[in-house]
């Protein structure tokens, strides 16, 4: 027999158990997006793949080894986006969006790398991010960050994250920084890896965001980014940080964080836990005023964030497990076997008629009552209610609590009004 076909390593299927804890994560999200005036944009999945060249830069991780790049059937070279960040900018350009104006954005969606695949780390994974563009003050970044925080604590996890902060500054500034770093790390050059000996011309400041903990120890003593900044981005992360003890966020600035992406300037920040093991980073973003220039626009300054969903709905697992109830319904409609199935689906019909928010499912396919039970108690029904036979003139149905386990006989008129009262203090919304 033929082997079966199975997914591609590191590409999850979310079965249903998962996707209503996703859906409740992903639905406060979007609440809190909506408070604060963010609106949708959708982008393909794959784009030109200059497009990430340019805005990602060639000595990174992300270009050098982890695209997933294919020639089309033309022969253009296609990637899989790996973030969002590039395709938005090249979408606010093509569409006119940015240039002198305002906007507050969000997306989602899957994102793919070829990386090594474990807890927390996969090769198509979903992101959510926000970027505003047109904003040039600390403020929108404070706002950003507020936002973030207003998710956590909607969440129930804002003990279990913490914010690093820090300011990378301007391409000038990075580049007075770039000759001592250089400098610092021919000195200890035998004390490398490849990756960060290959780095140290090509793009230095890319061997800060190394994993090894080797070249970690040895960057406590290289020179600091931080005392390479101007007045301005001095001012500009003073300014964050005073908007962040106003709102009582608290965060640890840490001089050697620089992200893994090279649009970034002046403002970064990642929100890390230490509930994950070795894959920490929940969130991360910051400013990136040259990345629409460079990508052919007219200059637009923009601050943005991203942050991997896997990582935050097995974190709020972890931490708040009762965050999303394994309820899926909130009524099952029982049928007894010689009943007219046309009644029961009438039925059904009319409840969601009546209410429209209500989760109801119908039994289907007969079986005795004690089976029909067992599954409303499987789908966390609160609620049974069971159509009589359609033998009565008078069909009543039985509504029984599957919670308190009392019973009523009620005319099918009844029932909606009857289903709002006893699932009222559960479900606001009906
Ligand atoms: P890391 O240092 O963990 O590799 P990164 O710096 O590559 O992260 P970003 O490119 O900033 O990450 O992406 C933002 C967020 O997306 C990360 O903080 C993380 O939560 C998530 N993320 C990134 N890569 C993956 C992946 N391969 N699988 C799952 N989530 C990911
Ligand atoms: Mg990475």
């Amino acid at each position: 027999m033929a082997k079966n076909i199975q997914a591609i390593r590191g590409m999850n299927d979310y079965l249903p158990e998962e996707t209503a804890f996703w859906q409740r994560v992903e639905g406060t999200l979007k609440d809190v997006l909506a408070s604060y005036g963010y609106s949708e944009i959708r982008l393909p999945i794959v784009e030109q793949t200059p497009l990430f060249q340019r805005a990602i830069g060639k000595i990174t991780d992300v270009v050098e080894k982890e695209m997933y790049t294919f020639s089309d059937r033309n022969g253009d070279s296609l990637t899989l986006r790996p973030e969002g960040t590039a395709g938005c900018v090249r979408a606010g350009i093509e569409h006119g969006l940015l240039y002198n104006q305002e906007q507050r954005l969000w997306y989602a969606g899957p994102m793919f790398r070829y990386e090594r695949p474990q807890k927390g780390r996969y090769r198509q994974f979903y992101q959510m991010g926000a970027e505003v563009f047109g904003q040039q003050g600390p403020d929108v970044d404070a706002e950003l960050i507020l936002l973030t925080a207003r998710w956590w604590r909607a969440l129930g996890i804002s003990e279990h994250v913490s914010l690093e902060l820090n300011s990378i500054g301007s391409l000038a500034a990075r580049a007075r920084y770039r000759k001592a770093l250089v400098a610092f790390l021919v000195q200890h050059e035998n004390l490398l890896d490849d990756d960060c000996r290959r780095r140290m011309h090509t793009n230095p400041i890319r061997v800060l965001d190394t994993k090894n903990p080797d070249v970690q120890t040895l960057l406590n003593d290289a020179p600091l980014l931080t005392d390479y900044l101007v007045d301005d981005s001095r001012s500009h992360f003073s300014g964050l940080c005073n908007f962040l003890d106003l709102a009582g966020i608290p965060y640890t600035i840490n001089p050697r964080l620089v992200r893994g992406l090279d649009y970034y300037n002046c403002t970064v920040f990642e929100w890390i836990t230490t509930s994950l093991g070795p894959q920490g980073t929940v969130c991360g973003g910051g400013r990136y005023d040259i990345l629409v220039e460079q990508l052919g626009g007219r200059a637009t300054p923009a601050v943005g964030f991203a942050m991997g969903l896997e990582r935050l709905v097995l974190l709020v697992q972890t931490v708040n497990p009762c965050f999303a109830s394994s309820s899926r319904v909130d009524a099952y409609l029982v049928a007894a076997n010689d009943n007219d199935k046309g009644a029961t689906l009438m039925l059904a019909e009319q409840l969601r008629d009546a209410l429209p928010s209500l989760r109801l499912m119908t039994n289907y396919g007969g079986g005795s009552f004690k089976k029909q039970f067992s599954r409303a108690n499987k789908y966390g029904a609160h609620v049974a209610l069971i159509l009589g036979e359609s033998k009565t003139v008078q069909q009543q149905v039985i509504l029984k609590d599957l919670v308190t386990g009392s019973q009523e006989r009620l005319a099918k008129s009844d029932v909606a009004a009857r289903l709002t009262v006893i699932l009222g203090s559960k479900r606001k919304d009906l």
